[in-house]
C-alpha cells in the first residue's frame, strides 16, 4: 500500500510502499476513502506524544470501506461503509464497560498507539466496539471530517458542557474545533460568541451560527468584553485552540457556576498552565477535559446532521492527494489552514 511514513520525529515525511495490513481476529482492515490531516497529526510528528513508537505512519480521521475481517468480529462485514472514533475502547476494561470508551484504559488510537490512516489500508483493531456504520447519505470526506476535530466539540459542548437552549456558548478559537463547537452550539438552540484573531474566522464563525464575534485583538481584556456581552458570564465556554491563554480566558469568561470545557491540546511547554483557582472555588466554576467521543454517541450526531441541523461539510476546507499530505504535514505549523483539510485521494 501506498502510505506517509517517517522513521524519525521532525524529519520530512515520505510517500513509500509498505505491506498491506491484515486484520486481528477482532479487528478489521479498512480502505481509505478520505482522511483528515489534523494538528494532533504535526504534534504526533515533532515527537510530542508518547504513545508514538517510530517509524510510524500517521492518521486518524478515517472513512472508508471494509476490506478484510477478523474472524471473530459480528457487526460488520466486507464492504460496509464505515468511520471509526480516533480514540477506540478495548471494549473489556472498566470504562469501555461504563460506555466511557473515549477514556479506555487500553486506547486503540490509529495513527498514535497503531499505525494510523494516511494510507491505502489501515488496519482497525477492536472492531465490533468502535466501528460506526455510515448512513449513505454522509459522504466519505464528510465522515473523515467528523473524526476528531467535530465528534470531540460535540461531546465537549452537548455531554460535558451540557449545554442549553438560551444559553451562552463562548469559544475560543475559530480553527475546525471551535467552528465546529459553535455550529453545534447554535444548533443547540444556544447564543454563541466566537472569539479569534483572525477577520475571515470570525466571519465564518458568523455564518455557522455565532450571535457575536470578538477579535481579541481588539478589546483590552476578552474575559471582560465576553462577560459584558452576554449579561454576567457564559454558562460554558470551550478553550478550542489550547494555549494558556485562552484557557486562563476561557474560565474568566464564565458566569458563577458555568462550565469550562478543555478541548485544545495543552503539549510541551504548555501542557501545565497556570489557572485562575480562587476564581474556580468562589464561583463554583467546573472544569472539564474532552478527549474524542464514544462510537455509541455518534448515532446523536448522525441524526442531526441527516436532519439538516449539522452541516460538518461546511468545516472542509481543502482537498489534496496523499502526497500533497506529507509536505502539508511539515508545515503546519507555519501554514495557516481555514477549516479542515481532507485528504481525499491516495495517489
Ligand atoms: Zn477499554
Ligand atoms: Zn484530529
Amino acid at each position: 500500500m501506498r502510505a506517509m511514513y517517517y522513521e524519525q520525529f521532525g524529519a520530512a515525511p515520505e510517500i513509500r510502499t509498505l505491506p498491506d495490513p491484515t486484520p486481528t481476529n477482532s479487528g478489521v482492515v479498512v480502505s481509505v476513502k478520505a482522511t483528515g490531516l489534523c494538528r494532533s497529526d504535526w504534534h504526533g510528528w515533532m515527537g510530542h506524544d508518547p504513545d508514538i513508537k517510530l517509524p510510524h505512519v500517521p492518521g486518524h480521521e478515517l472513512a472508508g470501506t471494509i476490506s478484510a475481517v477478523g474472524r471473530d468480529v459480528r457487526r460488520f462485514k466486507l464492504g460496509d461503509r464505515v468511520t471509526v472514533p480516533f480514540v477506540s475502547g478495548c471494549g473489556h476494561c472498566m470504562e469501555c464497560r461504563s460506555g466511557n470508551q473515549q477514556v479506555c484504559e487500553e486506547q486503540f488510537q490509529p495513527g498514535f498507539t497503531h499505525w494510523g490512516s494516511f494510507a491505502e489500508y489501515v488496519a482497525i483493531e477492536y472492531a465490533d466496539q468502535n466501528l460506526v456504520h455510515l448512513p449513505d447519505e454522509i459522504s466519505y470526506e464528510t465522515a473523515a471530517s467528523l473524526g476528531c476535530r467535530f465528534a470531540t466539540s460535540f461531546r465537549a459542548v452537548v455531554d460535558q458542557g451540557r449545554l442549553q437552549g438560551g444559553e451562552w456558548l463562548a469559544v475560543h478559537g475559530c480553527g475546525g474545533v471551535g467552528l465546529s463547537a459553535i455550529m453545534i452550539g447554535a444548533a443547540l438552540g444556544a447564543n454563541v460568541v466566537a472569539i479569534d484573531i483572525a477577520e475571515d474566522k470570525l466571519a465564518l464563525a458568523r455564518e455557522l451560527g455565532a450571535t457575536v464575534a470578538i477579535d481579541s485583538r481588539s478589546v483590552a481584556d476578552v474575559s471582560e468584553a465576553v462577560r459584558e456581552v452576554t449579561g454576567g458570564g457564559a454558562h460554558v465556554s470551550v478553550d478550542a485552540l489550547g494555549h494558556p491563554q485562552t484557557c486562563c480566558n476561557s474560565i474568566l469568561n464564565l458566569r458563577r457556576r458555568g462550565r469550562h470545557v478543555q478541548v485544545g491540546l495543552m503539549l510541551a511547554d504548555h501542557a501545565t498552565p497556570a489557572i485562575p483557582m480562587a476564581r474556580v472555588i468562589a464561583h463554583e466554576l467546573e472544569i472539564y477535559g474532552s478527549h474524542g467521543m464514544q462510537s455509541w454517541r455518534y448515532d446523536a450526531m448522525l441524526r442531526m446532521i441527516l436532519s439538516g441541523k449539522l452541516s460538518p461539510d461546511r468545516l472542509i476546507g481543502r482537498r489534496i492527494t496523499l502526497t500533497d499530505a506529507a509536505p502539508a504535514l511539515a508545515t503546519m505549523d507555519s501554514f495557516r489552514e481555514n477549516g479542515i483539510t481532507i485528504i481525499d485521494r491516495m495517489i
